[in-house]
């Protein structure tokens, strides 16, 4: 099994890292909480919350990525929490997820990792369905976000894509470019709104379903040809229509 508890504090540079053990010895130094914890465990990398706000609170902290069965305490310091149980003295994780201390009541808890909504930001990914389409917007349900396969998305409601963000040419018919309950890709534009773009390339219709007869539809150089009734539709389709890849 990976060492997630390790990766659980890599970002993309080692600047985290630094951060993280400058928050334990702040940490440290002020309220001690963390004396009896076992720093071969890497506990020790308790992390200040970055949000000073959260810091004036100042009675609850968050700590390590914890998998189940992992020592996060001793019962003479805390009291087990949430997802946690005691055994001889010590604390341990019933979850995967990350530590929470509560130094107001010297409840340790786990936040199990699922309940942790991803965050998703502008310029994201997304794979989805068409639901409806108007006069001048395509209506989409999200069903996943690129990079994000282990978790559930939040509820973000349908997407929309405005009509002039669906190709860099002129649209005149809508129906032209997306047929219902076909899977779309697109990308974020506007997080607040939900808007989708599929103007790049790479972005646009990804499984088409024949008008007709519902079928899933074969492309044929620029055109999307049905299989069983050979009906002929066009589409804005994406370059990785047909082969799944997302
Ligand atoms: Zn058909």
């Amino acid at each position: 099994m990976p060492d997630l508890r390790k990766r659980g504090h890599l970002g993309a540079d080692g600047s985290n890292i630094l951060k993280a053990k400058r928050g334990i010895n702040i940490k440290l130094k002020k309220r001690s909480v963390l004396r009896k914890v076992d720093r071969n465990r890497e506990f020790a990398e308790v992390e200040a919350l970055d949000n000073p706000a959260q810091e004036n609170a100042d009675y609850e902290s968050l700590g390590a990525f914890v998998l189940p069965g992992d020592s996060i305490g001793a019962t003479e310091e805390f009291r087990a929490g949430a997802q946690t149980y005691e055994s001889a003295g010590s604390i341990y994780a019933t979850a995967t997820g990350t530590v929470k201390i509560n130094n107001r009541d010297r409840t340790i808890s786990v936040i199990p990792s699922t309940s942790t909504p991803p965050i998703i930001r502008k310029g994201d990914v997304v794979i989805g369905q068409v639901t409806g389409l108007r006069d001048s917007l395509v209506l989409v349900a999200i069903a996943g976000v690129r990079g994000i396969t282990d978790r559930e998305i939040p509820d973000m409601g349908p997407a929309v894509i405005h009509v002039s963000n669906i190709k860099k040419a002129y649209v005149k018919d809508i129906s032209r470019e997306f047929g219902l309950f076909d899977i779309v890709k697109a990308r974020i534009t506007d997080l607040t709104n939900m808007r989708l773009d599929t103007s790049e390339n790479e972005m646009g219709v990804m499984k088409a379903f024949c008008s007709k007869c519902r079928a899933a539809m074969t492309k044929n150089s620029s055109k999307l040809v049905c299989p069983e009734c050979k009906q002929v539709e066009t589409r804005k389709t994406s370059t990785d229509y047909g082969t799944g890849i997302i």
